[in-house]
């Protein structure tokens, strides 16, 4: 009965693919098989020292960093990336997140992580937008790790955004916007920071570098995309 009803809702409120924008069949969550089959995975999360940790080498120490995978405007698969952060669609940040996790289950990107820590809004824009995408994509993660999710970090200072700034503008523009109040509590935890899509990682490494003043934390990173930069 109720996968009737499920035929009967699709028939007369298709739901789309992001992607290619066809209407998902009764089986297809937020993105069509073919779609998915086609995704243009980084496969990050077996390469050691790959494009995403080198990112932070020499600045702070990170474990294992990975993205799901690749961003570039204009490709469709970008518009997955729109989606979750400006068109109210969360959830597609949660499913995502979830297949991320279940593909590569097991891989040293998951190795000893104890606690995910979405990279937080700043409440003014948590207030527009109503809610942080980051925080969704943790959770998809965090539903198949096991793990909890704490907002350890909070934002302190706005920032703008970093869209048509230069690597080393956005670095200034990032420095001292994060903060982790009583970082003893977490004293030798290993931390999965996470965010939707990774460019000059000026913003990661901005929480990572407030993270560090937990005594003896570990930190890994994984993002849903990692834009291609040209
Ligand atoms: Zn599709």
């Amino acid at each position: 009965m109720k996968n009737l009803l499920n035929h009967l809702v699709d028939l007369f409120f298709p739901r789309l693919c992001p992607v290619c924008g066809k209407a998902l069949n009764v089986q297809e969550r937020y993105v069509c098989d073919m779609c998915m089959a086609d995704l243009p995975r980084t496969g990050f999360h077996e390469r050691e020292f790959n494009a995403v940790e080198q990112l932070f080498a020499g600045k702070v120490r990170i474990e294992n960093a990975s993205g799901y995978f690749f961003y570039e405007r204009g490709n469709n698969y970008a518009s997955i990336l729109h989606d979750i952060k400006y068109h109210n669609q969360p959830l597609l940040g949660e499913w995502l997140g979830r297949q991320f996790a279940l593909e590569t289950a097991g891989s040293r990107l998951w190795n000893g992580v104890d606690l995910i820590v979405p990279v937080p809004l700043h409440r003014n824009k948590l207030a527009s937008r109503g809610y942080n995408q980051s925080e969704y994509i943790a959770r998809g993660i965090a539903s198949v790790l096991g793990c909890n999710i704490e907002n350890v970090v909070s934002a302190v200072k706005e920032h703008e955004t970093q869209t048509s700034k230069g690597t080393y503008e956005r670095l200034m523009n990032t420095k001292g916007i994060f903060a982790v109040g009583r970082p003893e509590r977490y004293s030798g935890r290993h931390v999965l920071i996470v965010d939707d899509v990774v460019t000059t990682g000026a913003t990661l490494l901005s929480c990572a570098e407030a993270l560090s003043a937990i005594p003896g934390v570990k930190m890994s990173i994984a993002t849903l995309a990692v834009a291609r930069l040209s």
